[in-house]
């Protein structure tokens, strides 16, 4: 298998009937880029910037940041894009040299996007490194756990601000950076039509909503049976999302575990997902899963995925239609 995967490594991804897909790499570091490469991934769909600021002493400054971002677009090159999140810092991720507020609920307090609109300081430093950095490849931008309109409206604002300053400055910047959202709260999945008409792409963060949505945490054992990835209310706002940036010709990525999955990749093919998003080690099998299967015949199999009743009855339905996905 292995032998059959590495031949699939300088290979674009695409289904037996010829639909692309993009598979891109998460990546926590620069050092991540290796990876990327060894594995043939498509650019990287998720660079989790909140690294940078957990493994420092002090808050990284511009030039840190700007360094780290510039060797990141450099290493993936001209022809594949870089979706950089800006710091999801909050909830289990904390930072020593910026005590945040002892919380009774930490993942439903003050975290992410919340902390970069309030530390505006913080906030404006990374964008100005990373709009600085976007003359040396192709950058797109996502803020994490956006919940509201504003949220995101308040995070353009501050953005296109600091390249006009950066432009005013002389400094060169790409004037094609795609600005995104990550969907991982239940609220901006459901409004998902209305965000898709401001935004450039989404990248749906399923780790954060499975829980959200079920109100069910992964960690906890007395409850993990609740964490159903495959469970038709996730499965429906999943496509509600993608069917929402598609109306608006927009890009629909996914970035959370669920990208690569076995189980859900035909779902999720049958649905028009445009980009997969996985830790690097997983996208030559998937791509060689998807080279096996008909995106066309998949689309019959993501209706009934949606109008199942549990998650095992899904597991079920995949098992029988999709013998590939084992
Ligand atoms: C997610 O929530 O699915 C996601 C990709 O973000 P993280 O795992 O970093 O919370
Ligand atoms: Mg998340």
């Amino acid at each position: 298998k292995k032998a059959e995967w590495a031949k699939l490594k300088d290979e674009k991804t695409l289904s037996a009937d010829g639909k692309h897909f993009t598979l891109g790499a998460n990546i926590g570091t620069p050092k991540d880029l290796d990876g990327v490469v060894e594995n043939g991934a498509e650019g990287v769909g998720l660079y989790r910037t909140e690294f940078l600021y957990m493994d420092s002493q002090e808050l990284p400054t511009e030039e840190q940041q700007f360094e780290a971002y510039k060797a990141v677009l450099e290493g993936v090159g001209p022809d594949e894009n870089v979706t950089v999140r800006t710091m999801d810092i909050g909830g289990d991720k904390e930072l020593p040299y910026l005590p945040l507020p002892e919380e009774e609920n930490p993942f439903l307090g003050y975290r992410a996007i919340r902390i970069s609109l309030d530390r505006q300081d913080i906030f404006r430093t990374q964008l100005r490194a990373l709009i600085r950095a976007s003359a040396f490849g192709n950058l797109w931008i996502m803020f994490p756990m956006v919940a509201t309109l504003s949220e995101f409206r308040q995070a353009r604002d501050l953005f296109e601000e600091e390249k006009a300053k950066l432009v005013a400055e002389g400094v060169e910047v790409s004037d094609n950076i795609k600005l995104g959202i990550m969907i991982e709260i239940p609220a901006a999945a459901v409004l998902a039509d209305k965000f898709a008409q401001e935004v450039d792409f989404f990248s749906i963060g399923t780790n954060d909503l499975i829980g959200y949505s079920m109100a069910a945490d992964r960690g906890n054992d007395k409850i993990s049976y609740l964490y159903q990835p495959y469970n038709p209310s996730i499965l429906r706002l999943v496509n509600y999302v993608i069917k929402s940036a598609h109306k608006y010709g927009k890009f629909a990525a996914m970035c959370g575990e669920m990208a690569g999955d076995p189980i859900a990749v035909p779902i999720l093919m049958g649905m028009g997902l445009d980009e997969f998003s996985m830790s690097a080690t997983s996208v030559l099998s998937t791509r060689s899963l998807m080279s096996r299967l008909n995106a066309a015949d998949l689309e019959g199999l993501a209706e009934k995925a949606i109008d199942a009743e549990t998650n095992e009855d899904v597991i079920a339905l995949v098992k029988a239609e999709v013998p590939e996905a084992e």
